[in-house]
């Protein structure tokens, strides 16, 4: 974690504790990482010490922008039955790596799920275009509230349904009729979910939730974003912590 640029000597045959010994920290650091991270055995006050040095460290790099570090640590995440539309969204990231649940070997006749957009089923879901609240994307907040129009939202979630159970039949028929996999798939719908494996560094990560998380990104992936937090909280929690309280931080120019 500490940076070896930062070392007058060589720093792989030195201890943890070495390497931490000119950082500061401060109480505050101590009571925090105490809180923050549950230990099932008793740890040593030495431990506790680099602990809190690594929080004080890391705040105060992330601070300065320095983003180099977190580019060493790596996560990787299995999700399930995410829409095409997100897979589509989230794949743009470059620094990342995905496997995607193939749709030229896997069959998706059948009861395949599909994902349901928010404005079908909540009369309170937020949007930044045409829909039922107006929502101003830099302030984050509702321009115009509007009554919701319930029936409206009962009515296109049938037109939905309808458009799935059409396109599911056209697939089953066409592999009925010996279409392959390959190209039946050219008749299922965005909404059609399939399970994703990414990974990634830190920083990548991070510079995900900045641009996802946000209120003008999408519902699906701000909610996939929540998830991803919760992963990293357990990951890098001194991060999260900082993130927390300062993000969302621009992590790319
Ligand atoms: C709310 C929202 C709406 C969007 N709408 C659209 C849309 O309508 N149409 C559309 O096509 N896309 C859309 N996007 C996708 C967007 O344009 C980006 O492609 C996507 O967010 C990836 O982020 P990124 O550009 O930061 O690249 P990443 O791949 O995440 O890369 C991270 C950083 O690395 C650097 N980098 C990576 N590759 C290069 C490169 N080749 N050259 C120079 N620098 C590089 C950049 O600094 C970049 O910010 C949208 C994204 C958001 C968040």
């Amino acid at each position: 974690m500490a940076r070896g640029d930062m070392s007058p000597s060589y720093i792989g045959d030195k201890s943890y504790t070495e390497l931490m010994e000119p950082v500061d920290y401060t109480e505050r650091d101590l009571e925090a990482v105490k809180a923050l991270k549950s230990f099932e055995d008793e740890r040593s006050e030495q431990f506790w010490i680099d602990e809190a040095k690594t929080r004080a460290f890391l705040r105060k790099e992330a601070s300065r922008g320095h983003w180099g570090i977190w580019e060493h640590p790596s996560i990787g995440l299995a999700i399930e039955n995410m829409s095409v539309v997100t897979e589509r969204q989230v794949t743009r990231h470059r620094h990342l790596s995905f496997d995607i649940q193939s749709m030229r070997y896997v069959d998706f006749s059948g009861e395949k799920p599909y994902a349901t957009p928010a404005s079908l089923t909540d009369p309170e879901h937020k949007t930044r275009g045409e829909g039922l609240i107006w929502y101003d994307m830099q302030s984050e907040t509702p321009i115009e509230e509007q009554d919701p129009d319930v029936e409206s939202m009962e009515n296109a979630h049938h037109v939905y349904e309808k458009a799935l159970k059409n396109s599911s039949k056209a697939y089953n028929a066409m592999r009925d009729l010996g279409v392959p996999k390959e190209d039946a798939r050219y008749a299922l719908p965005l909404g059609t979910q399939v399970n994703v494996g990414m990974s990634g560094n830190a920083r990548s990560f991070l510079h995900v939730l900045n641009l996802r998380s946000r209120g003008d990104a999408q519902w699906e992936i701000q909610d996939l974003s929540d998830e991803i937090v919760a992963e990293l909280e357990e990951w890098i929690p001194y991060t999260c912590e900082w993130w927390d309280e300062k993000g969302p931080v621009q992590i790319s120019p």
